[in-house]
């Protein structure tokens, strides 16, 4: 039984809101710390995910010709027609999982991702949960991200290059799985590798533009649907390539 979709939750704050970055080289760590203290304070992000977002060196994730943007809260190119997202959506995003499985153990936690890119999310949720799996259907990105992520330590990441729209039918059920790409609608390979309690996160592309969805299982085959706020991701597309 799908409930309508509800409108909620706070709008992304304008780049002015957030603190200008100038001078990365040496004071990349100093910019990094500024973006992410502005984001937690804002959001009130959970304090392991601050913690983990200030470990993780972003601009080690973007083309060279945009190092000097990397702690400017905007996507960014990555090559081949696809971005790293933006760090307030990210931060958002990875902060309702958190949230939403507040008080349990997190390295029990089994979580998909949908859209590898460069890896840099992917890191982020290796960092915060037990286990990670994360899909990218362009094979450069997929290369890209294991050079990336070389030397990271993400040991309890396992990475695929195959098509997402299926999900991953052999670790299936997630306790959460989040997409960075955003189709028409949201397939149903996805919300069927949910555990009763896992939550999805996806940006679906409507009419009048793309909202960021979320699906609680409920169990019994009861699903829970919100609508959050507008976003802006790529294209979920189908195939390899
Ligand atoms: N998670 C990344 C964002 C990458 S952009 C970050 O950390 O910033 C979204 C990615 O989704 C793109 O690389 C795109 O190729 C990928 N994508 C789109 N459709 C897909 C599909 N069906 N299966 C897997 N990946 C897909």
């Amino acid at each position: 039984m799908a409930q309508k979709p509800e409108l909620v939750g706070r709008s992304i704050p304008q780049a002015a809101q957030l603190p200008a970055v100038s001078g990365l080289g040496l004071d990349s760590d100093k910019a990094r710390f500024h973006l992410i203290d502005a984001l937690a304070q804002h959001f009130q992000l959970d304090s392991s995910l601050v913690e983990v977002m200030r470990a993780v060196p972003r601009h080690r994730f973007v083309e060279p010709a945009f190092v000097s943007r990397a702690y400017e809260d905007m996507a960014l190119p990555i090559g081949h027609q696809q971005t790293i997202s933006k760090p307030s959506t990210v931060a958002r995003m990875l902060d309702r999982i958190l949230k939403h499985h507040h008080g349990q153990d997190r390295k029990y936690l089994k979580i998909l991702e949908i859209g590898t890119g460069c890896g840099y999310q992917a890191a982020l949720l290796s960092r915060l949960f037990g286990e990670v799996f994360s899909i990218e259907r362009i094979k450069d990105l997929h290369l890209l991200a294991k050079k990336n992520l070389r030397g990271m330590q993400c040991f309890n990441l396992r990475m695929l290059f195959a098509d997402g729209l299926k999900g991953l039918a052999q670790a299936a059920p997630f306790d959460a799985i989040i997409a960075a790409a955003a189709g028409d609608s949201i397939p149903e390979a996805w919300t069927q590798q949910l555990k009763p309690g896992g939550i999805l996160l996806t940006p679906v592309t409507s009419a009048n533009g793309q909202v960021l969805e979320q699906v609680i299982y409920l169990g019994h085959g009861n699903f829970q649907h919100l609508q959050l706020d507008a976003v802006r991701f790529v294209p979920l597309l189908q195939g390899t390539r």
